[in-house]
Parts: structure tokens; C-alpha cells; sequence
């Protein structure tokens, strides 16, 4: 890691990437562009067409008008709905499954339609906080290409055909117990599923039921057993833990569980004086991830080498009195660097036995989580900061996959049934899976989109939305969740449940009715059911922690040459949520690079192949071979790849279909997470990739403020002294508010994970349209809150900082100043806002502000929206047409209705009863909005803090966003960076 003296006193240490540190004209030249005049017309009709492909227009569908306005009829109740009051939304409890996890929601719902996503505080997954997939999945539930009604052989049926015909299924299948039957399902962890699971697999003893998700596999609960049989999962209590070292566990990031991992590391980093501590966190990892960004020293090696990097952590852990047993021989070849920092974070764990933790990224082999899990126990960790639950649910399994695929080929099965997902992409090529399942007599896909799996496929069976169905879900630690539907299914979907219960007993039940069944028969009793759907959750907590079994460890050598990774991606996560514009639009956290995934490389490995960003690679293994450009992210390990799942769909809706590359082919059945390079070649051909990295600077201004505990703790006023200035002084007069609420705003940087959860929490809020990649590539995004991202440091193994950025709320505001038609002012809050209907898009104020946060509407992006998009808007939030400026309000129309209900209530509105939508879905709480005239705000509180400081406050604007610094715990015992091997 980087020294960090005086790093604040220059702005010059930090870099948003490879082109701006080496001063490339490149960078300079998107800077000059990115505000100009007249660029109102899109360039090309290629453009256009794409745009309206995007939002997935139809002439038909969307109201074509020319005007600015198109005039529609509202029509009232003739009997309105008990208890709905117009213009009140309400809030409904429920949960969403992503695998096996489940995040507790409540979701609010606008005269029955649900518009806007955010975490139960009951729920402990969630804590009151979400993630970029479940504030997205609201997009998914209006989403126009969603599958609308059963169709056998491309021809549109009803469910009672099929239910019928599947009748006969049975019937047949009776005879030999099921054996000529398959099911292939995504994971899950439901009782109300298994039962329905249970009751089929009595029936039909010989039929084969396997669980796959194309994405990375988990080899936690191969490696973890419990002595009375079955597998163990590990469960973190970050809160506890003092001293954290991260092996690829990317636990604040793309990990399933990382809300409540954010929740809880983040506790521990909120500095309130001199006086407190914070974490430490160690990551050693191959790619960049946001993990690593928030480390305190991280250590860039290839996935492969963890192994060996784990057992020289145990040996010299043993050497200071541990007893980790039976250790092979670690590799000698480590740097002088490398050794000396896995020493010292051995030595840091040591010091904090009981109070430290080591995590492992689920796609490590299994030796890795069975070597972690020893050393947790040898550290006095366990049933401290780390504990072992009973695996709940069903894991995904490549090799019950590959038993399958020998089935069909053997000719064994004759009727197929896939729930879920699209294994004809994801699975191993050599599976061969899309020409044996054309062979087989039924098969049946049940699923949310069509996709490849059901261009195979006789039956296509369209799947409910959760916000459409009702279930229940298990979450890790065993506490039971109600699904509970916020509308009627929109199309001619069943629920999981319903499918479910289809196959058992061939019954067209309602979701309702089986759910009830079954809590009645196995469930708590009917009050606790009530209770259940009003708070979201049964029983939080419920398993008892056990011991694994750990043996011996075996000597594995590392992969030698080129290895590649196969990551989740931030957007499509293993591919479920490719068809999520929000999501592909939103920017990766590390990368920023939207709509595609390049192969990530390190820059060493770009300059020995000879390759600059967009660069396409033919890269080979042993398994397949693909075409796919290059991105150089700084802080990679060298010799490895990284590369994003999910993209290159060819059967796909017109927002996927072409969107990124599918790398699936390269892996196979005994390297999904990870395998060798065989060949790599540079090829000539350059594309031009959609990053927002460069997008929004501010031309080198010192932005960011960061600093040590240990140097926080001798300067405290190190942040606002950073930037020295002569006395302010202003031309304008200052305005003269009169009583009543000043509203302000403040961002830790020390929490702030940088996460997207809030970008795409604004976008949910407040009707912020998508764009496309090309427009991204102009610079045109709408998002009101971006999240920059800078590096420092060498570039081959930098530290790295975020920051998110809005609207500040300038009480000298630059943008007023310029509008020559007061479009933007302010208001007696202290809020700058924007009165759309009198902006005539000069774009003077987006020239002017120097946080460069204004967003211009080039087109009107919502003016081909289907209508069932629509209904993802929320009522309380304009949609914004062609040539107007846009930018965040602080959610103004929360405020409004804070206020409302607090005159009504004939009372103040209290601290905390506003929250801003980034503000809300915020799993590290890093956000905090108020009353700056209430001295006991938390805002107010939060903005007397030492490390306190206003970005630009030398230009005297006076924003009402404010900024913790950056603070970081360093050992200082450890090296200085730049020891990459
Ligand atoms: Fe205006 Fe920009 Fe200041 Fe917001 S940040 S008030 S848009 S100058």
C-alpha cells in the first residue's frame, strides 16, 4: 500500500485511469467534449434505432406524440378499494431469492402496482438495506419481453393443455417409477418447494432431480462436512471482528450475503472522534474487487496461488503458536515483498485471536475453505466471528449435471423438465446440452424470458415475477421468509410454487391456497402466519452453530501460465438479470465499464501482449476458444484473466440479444470457477468500450481527502486544511432564509463501499431513464448520482477510493447564476431546484457547475416507453422530456410528504423521518440527510466531525453535501506496495 502523507495536500496522486496518469490526450479530449454545444441530434440512424430497440418500443405501445406533453385521461374509482387513500402508497412485506439467498423486502405499492424496492429492518439479511439486484428487480417485473403465455412448438397454449398432457406424462411414467423422468432446476432453499419436491420424488422414486446455476460453483460445502453427515456453510460476524483477511471473498461486493456483510464491517469503520478505532482488513485477490477497494492493504496474486498464499499464512501462524496440523510445503517462490506481507497480517491475526476472521471466496477449491476453516478454529474464531450452519437448500452441482447429460445420452429419459435459468448457455459445452436435449421426446422450459434452454425445448412455460407470487424462503442462518405477491400476475405465469405443485400432484392450484396448505400442515399457526406477512419474517436465527470436520491438507500446485477466472458479474450477476437495463447500465463499481465484459488484464500483461483497452484477444483453453477485447485495470495480478459471466446471449430479447461476449465456452466440467490459458494472441481489431471512468472530471481538483488513523488521529483537521485558499469572498449576497428546515446532506467515504446500490436506488425513485451504450460512450448517461472512482499508487497495484457524487445543493449556486430563464433556483429549504416546465435546455447551468452533475435529456428517452414500463414509474416524480435538465432534488418529493404528513399531524417533521432513496438503500449507512437548522440532526452532528470537509469549497458555492475523509487502518508494520511477482 501507498504511504499516505501529504497525499491529501495533492490531487495529483490520484487517477481515474491509465490515460489520465500518463496526461493521454485521449482523457483531455472526452473532457473538452463532454459538455459541448449543439450536440443535440443523435449521430447516426444506427443510434436510433438501437435507442428505440432499448427501450423496447413498439409503434403500437407507445404513445408517439411530437408535443412535449401527451395528454391522457385519468379516470377515478367508480368503487374505490378499501383502506386506499389516492395518492398514499403502501408498504408491503415480502422477500426475493437470489440462489440460495433471500433478502427480506418491503415494497411499496402505488393503487396496487409495486413501484420501489427497500430492505426490511427486520430481516437479517437485509437490515433495513438492499442491493443493486433487488432495487432493479422492480425493472424486470414491468419488463415487456417477459414471456407471456405457454406455447408448445412456438404455438401459444393454455396451462390446462399442458397440465392435461402432463397428466398423461404420468401416467406413463407410473409404470417404471419415474426413472424415464428428469427435472433440472435452479437452486433454491424453500420448504414449501421441497415439500412439492417431496411428494413428487415419492411418486416417481426413479426420477433424477439436479440442481444447477450456470454461474460460479461453490466448493464451500464439499469441503466442510459435519461428523453426523451433510455439509456446513460459513456464516461471518463481521461486527465482531477486528482483524479480517479476504481470499478472493468478495463479502462487500458481489457475495450474496453482502448487505448484511456491509451492515456489519461498516460498524466498525464509523469514526466519530480521535478517540475511536476501526477494522483492519486484508484482501489478497486476482481481480480488483470492491472488496479490495475497501482494504487496508491488499495484495494482487493470481487466483490459483490463493492455495499457496493460505498455507504460508498457516505456517507462520503455527511459528507464533498455532496449530494448524499436517500443512504441505508452500512454494518458495514468493517475492521478499509478498512474504513479508503475508507475515505481518499472520502476526495481526495471531494478535486478535478471537477477534479476527479469514473468508474465502465460494469458487475457491474446496482445500482453500477446509485450510481457512482450520485456521478460524485454531485462532479461537469460531462461534465468534465465524460460524458453521447446516447447509439449507440445494447447491449447485456441474457433476450431477454431467450424470444427466450421460442419462439422455444413453437414451434413459424421455421427458426433461428445466425450471428455471438457461442451462443450454451455461453449461459446459462438452455437454453438448442443447443437441441431446433435441433428442429427447418432452421437454418442457419454465422460466421468466424465452432464451436458448427454450429454443430446445417443446414446452415454454412463462414463470411469475416474486412480486407476482407467493412462497416462502430459508435464509442461511434459518429464519423463514413469506413471499407475498404486491399484484396479480400480469400475464399467464405460475409461481415457482404453483410449477412446483403442478409437477407433484398435477393440480392448477393458486399459490394462496398451496402456501396456506402447507403452513397449515407445517407451519407455525395461522397467527404467526398473519404476523409473518405483515413483518416479512418467522423466526430469525434459528440454527445451532456446529464444528466441521476438517482432514488434511493436500499439496496442490498452482496452475503454471495464464490462468483465466470466470466471475460474477455486477450487472447480470451468473446471467439471471442480463435482460436488466438498470443493471447494464449501471457502471461496474471497479471497471465502470456499462453494457459488456471485456477480459480484465493487468497492465504489465497488456504492455507484453501489446495490446491498449478495447484491443480484442483470441484466447484459448482447453475447452474452447473466444474472440474478446481487453480492459487494462490497474491492481490486476498479472499472468490471469479475469473474465465476466452472463453476456453474449444470442437467443435473447432485444435489450441482450449481442450485448458483451459469452465466455461459457472456454470452461468445462472440472474448471467452471477457474482454468489455463492454452493460447493468447493479440488480433489487430480495436472496439470502442462503453466506461464511464473519465466521465464527470473535474479536471484534477482535489476532490478526494484521505487519510491514516494513526496521521487522523495527529491532524484531525487534516481534510479541510488540505486545500489552502485566500479568504472567501463573494460577489453574490447570502441568502436570507427565514425559519425553517435548512436541508443538508453528508457521505462517509470510509463507509462507502461504492456499491451502485444507490445509483440504481435513484434511478428506481425517480424515473431516471436508460440511455444505451452508445449514448454512454458520449458521455449521456441520465444516473443523478454517479460513483467516482480513483486510483492511487503504482499501476500495477494501486489502492483505490470512492466517491459518490450528486447535486450538493450549491447556496451559491453556479448553475442559478447562468439560467437565463430561472429554471434552476432555489428554494427556502436551501434546496436548488429545477423547474422543468420552464427550462429551455441552454445547458449554460450544466456548463457552470464545476461537481459537473447535471443531466441532459438529448433525446426524449421516455417517449417510447411501453406502457407496461410505465408502471415501474413513481407517481411522485415527473418524467422529464426532451431538452430539459435534470439532476438529484434530494428527493424532494419525500420531503414534500414528510412535510404533509407532518402538518396534518400539526407537528415538526422529526430527524430520521426523511430519508433520500441512495440514503435508504445504503447498506453501509453511509449517508446521512436532515435539518442543518436542528442542532441535534444526525446531519448536523455528522458535519461537526473532525474529518468533515465540502469538496470545491475554495470556489466559495457552499454546497450542502458534505464529505467524511477517507480514513484507513494500515499496519504500520507492513512493506510498501508495488511487490507484485
Ligand atoms: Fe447547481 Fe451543480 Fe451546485 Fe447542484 S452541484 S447546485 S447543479 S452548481
Amino acid at each position: 500500500m501507498m504511504s499516505m502523507e501529504n497525499k491529501t495536500q495533492s490531487n495529483d496522486l490520484y487517477w481515474r485511469s491509465l490515460e489520465q496518469k500518463e496526461g493521454e490526450k485521449s482523457s483531455m479530449d472526452f473532457l473538452h467534449r463532454e459538455f459541448p454545444e449543439g450536440a443535440s441530434e443523435l449521430s447516426s440512424p444506427v443510434s436510433r434505432r438501437t435507442f428505440v430497440q432499448l427501450m423496447g418500443a413498439s409503434a403500437g405501445l407507445a404513445g408517439m406524440v411530437a408535443c412535449r406533453m401527451p395528454k391522457e385521461k385519468i379516470v377515478p374509482y367508480v368503487k374505490s378499494p378499501e383502506h386506499l387513500v389516492p395518492g398514499k402508497p403502501k408498504y408491503y412485506a415480502t422477500a426475493m431469492t437470489l440462489g440460495t439467498q433471500s433478502y427480506g423486502l418491503l415494497v411499496e405499492s402505488n393503487n396496487g402496482r409495486p413501484t420501489k424496492i427497500e430492505g426490511n429492518p427486520k430481516h437479517p439479511s437485509s437490515l433495513g438495506a438492499t442491493n443493486s439486484f433487488a432495487q432493479a428487480s422492480i425493472l424486470s417485473l414491468y419488463d415487456p419481453s417477459r414471456s407471456k403465455q405457454p406455447k408448445k412448438d412456438q404455438v401459444e397454449q393454455t396451462w390446462e393443455t399442458f397440465a392435461s398432457e402432463w397428466e398423461t406424462l404420468c401416467a406413463q411414467a407410473k409404470k417404471n417409477q419415474g426413472a424415464k423422468i428428469a427435472i433440472l432446476s435452479q437452486t433454491y432453499a424453500s420448504p414449501s418447494l421441497d415439500h412439492h419436491r417431496d411428494v413428487f420424488l415419492a411418486a416417481y422414486p426413479k426420477a433424477s432431480w439436479v440442481f444447477f446455476d450456470g454461474g460460479e460453483q461453490s466448493n464451500e460445502s464439499a469441503a466442510l462436512t459435519h461428523r453426523s453427515g451433510g455439509s456446513l456453510r460459513t456464516y461471518l460476524n463481521l461486527s465482531k471482528a477486528q482483524v479480517v483477511l479476504s481470499l478472493e471473498s468478495d463479502f462487500l461486493g458481489k457475495d450474496v450475503d453482502s448487505v448484511r456483510h456491509t451492515k456489519e464491517f461498516s460498524k466498525n469503520r464509523k469514526i466519530e472522534s480521535t478517540k475511536d478505532s476501526m477494522n483492519r482488513l486484508y484482501v489478497v485477490e486476482q481481480s480488483y474487487s470492491l472488496t479490495g477497494a475497501n482494504a487496508d492493504h491488499r495484495l494482487p496474486v493470481p487466483s490459483s496461488h490463493i492455495y499457496d498464499v493460505l498455507v504460508t499464512v498457516a505456517q507462520q501462524l503455527n511459528r507464533l503458536g498455532a496449530s494448524v496440523a499436517s500443512l504441505p510445503k508452500a512454494k518458495a517462490n514468493k517475492t521478499e515483498y509478498q512474504q513479508s506481507w503475508i507475515s505481518e497480517c499472520a502476526a495481526d491475526l495471531w494478535a486478535h485471536r478471537g477477534q479476527s476472521l479469514i473468508t474465502v471466496g465460494k469458487h475457491q477449491p474446496k482445500e482453500v475453505h477446509a485450510l481457512a476453516a482450520a485456521i478460524n478454529m485454531s485462532l479461537g474464531n469460531q462461534n465468534k466471528t465465524v460460524f458453521y450452519y447446516k447447509t439449507l437448500g440445494h447447491e449447485s452441482s456441474v457433476m450431477d449435471l454431467h450424470a444427466l447429460s450421460e442419462k439422455l445420452q444413453a437414451g434413459q429419459i424421455d421427458t426433461l423438465v428445466i425450471l428455471g435459468g438457461n442451462p443450454v448457455f451455461e453449461a459446459p459445452t462438452r455437454l453438448n446440452l442443447a443437441s441431446l436435449i433435441s433428442t429427447i421426446a418432452n421437454t418442457i422450459h419454465f422460466s421468466h424470458q424465452c432464451n436458448e434452454t427454450t429454443k430446445v425445448c417443446h414446452w415454454h412455460l412463462p414463470q411469475s415475477h416474486e412480486l407476482e407470487s407467493w412462497g416462502d424462503v430459508t435464509n442461511v442462518d434459518g429464519t423463514r421468509s413469506l413471499i407475498q405477491p404486491l399484484i396479480q400476475p400480469l400475464f399467464q405465469t405460475k409461481s415457482r410454487l404453483e410449477m412446483w405443485a403442478l409437477l407433484s400432484s398435477n393440480q392448477l392450484r393458486s399459490g394462496y391456497d398451496l402456501l396456506t396448505a402447507f403452513a397449515n400442515q407445517h407451519g407455525p399457526s395461522q397467527n404467526f402466519w398473519r404476523k409473518s406477512l405483515i413483518e416479512g419474517v418467522y423466526n430469525t436465527g434459528i440454527l445451532p452453530p456446529m464444528t466441521p470436520e476438517v482432514a488434511g491438507f493436500p499439496k496442490v500446485e498452482p496452475m503454471e501460465g495464464i490462468v483465466v477466472r470466470f466471475e460474477h458479474s455486477s450487472a447480470t450477476f451468473d446471467g439471471r438479470f442480463a435482460e436488466n437495463t438498470w443493471l447494464q447500465e449501471a457502471p461496474d463499481p471497479m471497471t465502470k465499464v456499462s453494457w459488456e465484459n471485456p477480459a480484465l488484464i493487468s497492465p504489465t500483461m497488456a504492455k507484453d501482449l501489446g495490446v491498449k483497452n478495447g484491443q480484442w484477444i483470441s484466447l484459448e483453453t482447453d475447452h474452447g476458444q473466444i474472440e474478446i477485447p481487453v480492459w487494462i485495470m490497474p491492481g490486476h495480478a498479472r499472468n490471469s484473466i479475469t473474465v465476466h459471466l452472463g453476456y453474449g446471449r444470442e437467443v435473447a430479447n432485444q435489450n441482450t440479444k449481442g450485448v458483451g461476449f459469452n465466455v461459457f465456452p472456454l470452461r468445462s466440467l472440472t474448471s467452471m470457477n477457474l482454468t489455463q490459458v492454452k493460447n493468447i494472441k493479440a488480433l489487430s481489431k480495436v472496439t470502442t468500450i462503453a466506461s464511464t471512468q473519465n466521465h464527470g472530471s473535474m479536471e484534477g481538483r482535489p476532490l478526494v481527502r484521505e487519510n491514516t488513523l494513526e496521521e487522523f488521529r495527529k491532524h484531525p483537521e487534516f481534510a479541510k486544511e488540505a486545500v489552502e485558499h485566500p479568504p472567501l469572498k463573494s460577489l453574490w449576497k447570502e441568502h436570507a432564509y427565514e425559519d425553517g428546515y435548512q436541508w443538508g446532506m453528508s457521505i462517509d467515504l470510509t463507509s462507502c463501499t461504492g456499491c451502485n446500490a444507490c445509483t440504481v436506488a435513484c434511478q428506481s425513485e425517480n424515473n431516471i431513464p436508460v440511455v444505451g451504450k452508445e449514448q454512454v460512450i458520449n458521455g449521456r448517461e441520465m444516473n443523478w448520482i454517479r460513483i467516482d472512482r480513483y486510483f492511487n499508487g503504482p499501476e500495477e497495484d494501486p489502492m483505490v477510493v470512492h466517491q459518490p457524487v450528486a447535486c450538493v445543493h450549491c447556496e451559491n449556486a453556479p448553475c442559478e447564476q447562468v439560467c437565463p430563464v430561472n429554471a434552476t433556483v432555489h428554494d427556502d429549504e436551501g434546496l436548488n431546484t429545477m423547474v422543468y416546465n420552464r427550462c429551455i435546455g441552454t445547458r449554460y447551468c450544466s456548463n457552470n457547475c464545476p461537481y459537473k452533475v447535471r443531466r441532459f435529456n438529448f433525446f426524449n428517452y421516455t417517449k417510447d416507453t411501453p406502457e407496461l414500463m410505465k408502471m415501474a414509474n413513481n407517481p411522485d416524480v415527473t418524467i422529464r422530456f426532451r431538452g430539459v435538465m435534470e439532476k438529484c432534488t434530494y428527493c424532494v418529493q419525500r420531503i414534500a410528504g414528510a412535510k404533509q404528513t407532518a402538518k396534518i399531524e400539526d407537528r415538526k417533521v422529526v430527524d430520521g423521518e426523511i430519508t433520500t432513496a441512495c440514503q435508504q438503500v445504503c447498506p453501509a449507512d453511509a449517508i446521512v440527510f436532515g435539518d442543518l437548522s436542528d442542532p441535534n440532526s444526525r446531519v448536523s452532528k455528522r458535519k461537526k466531525l473532525e474529518q468533515d470537509y465540502e469538496m470545491l469549497a475554495e470556489l466559495n458555492i457552499k454546497p450542502r453535501t458534505s464529505y467524511l475523509a477517507q480514513l484507513r487502518n494500515p499496519n504500520p508494520k507492513m512493506p510498501s506496495a508495488g511487490g507484485q511477482a
